[in-house]
């Protein structure tokens, strides 16, 4: 082999391993330096009322989402209406979201829409436990990250009697009921 072609394979080597070395390098710096924030796990969620009374923030930087694509859009919302209601209809009395949070919206019959308005949400889950237990299970918790201010111990998290919160990555910070995608646009 020539000398030049010596080099040349010389200098091919040492440059494959630099950018092998580089690439793993940068991997591994981004694993351990991309942020992290508390997210709570829908699916583990048993609805207790500690995520609205143990936030640091108030209002709980937990908010109630529905997640349109399995809500029944019912007449008769056992997530909105309080138990025992004699009319279907928007009093306040007959809500069982404790700060009207929830807009009943009629579509057509005999369907209506349920929409969250995040901004009166405590983060109860009250409207969650009666879906789960009348409806389809479409309304469900989660942290807002534009509002948590990602305490280093989630004060939630340590009474959470359920073990619903963890730590997920700033590239997927939310975690979705199967098909959610609602969540990908900003809040309301
Ligand atoms: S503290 Fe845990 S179980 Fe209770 S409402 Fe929040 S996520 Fe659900
Ligand atoms: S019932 Fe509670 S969790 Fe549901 S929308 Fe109202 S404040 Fe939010
Ligand atoms: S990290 Fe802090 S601000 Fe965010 S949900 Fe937990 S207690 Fe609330």
């Amino acid at each position: 082999m020539s000398e030049r072609k010596k080099l040349d394979r010389r200098d091919f080597m040492r440059g494959a391993a630099a950018v092998a070395f580089t690439g793993a390098t940068w991997a591994a710096v981004g694993e351990k330096t991309e942020t992290k924030y508390w997210q709570l796990d829908p699916a583990k969620c048993t609805q207790c009322g500690r995520c609205t009374t143990h936030c640091v923030l108030t209002p709980s930087a937990v908010k109630c989402l529905n997640q349109f694509d399995i809500c029944g859009y019912c007449d008769l919302c056992f997530g909105y209406l309080q138990p025992g209601s004699r009319n279907l209809d928007t009093g306040a009395e007959n809500q069982l979201c404790p700060t009207a949070a929830i807009e009943r919206k009629y579509i057509e019959a005999p369907y209506y829409e349920y929409k969250i308005h995040e901004d009166k949400c405590i983060g109860c889950a009250k409207c969650v436990k009666a879906c789960l237990v009348f409806g389809n299970g479409s309304f469900y918790l989660q942290i807002r990250q534009d509002i948590c201010i990602n305490c280093n111990e989630c004060s939630i998290a340590k009474s959470c009697p359920s073990d619903c919160f963890s730590e997920v990555p700033e590239s997927n910070p939310y975690m979705f009921l199967t098909g959610d995608t609602h969540l990908a646009h900003p809040p309301a």
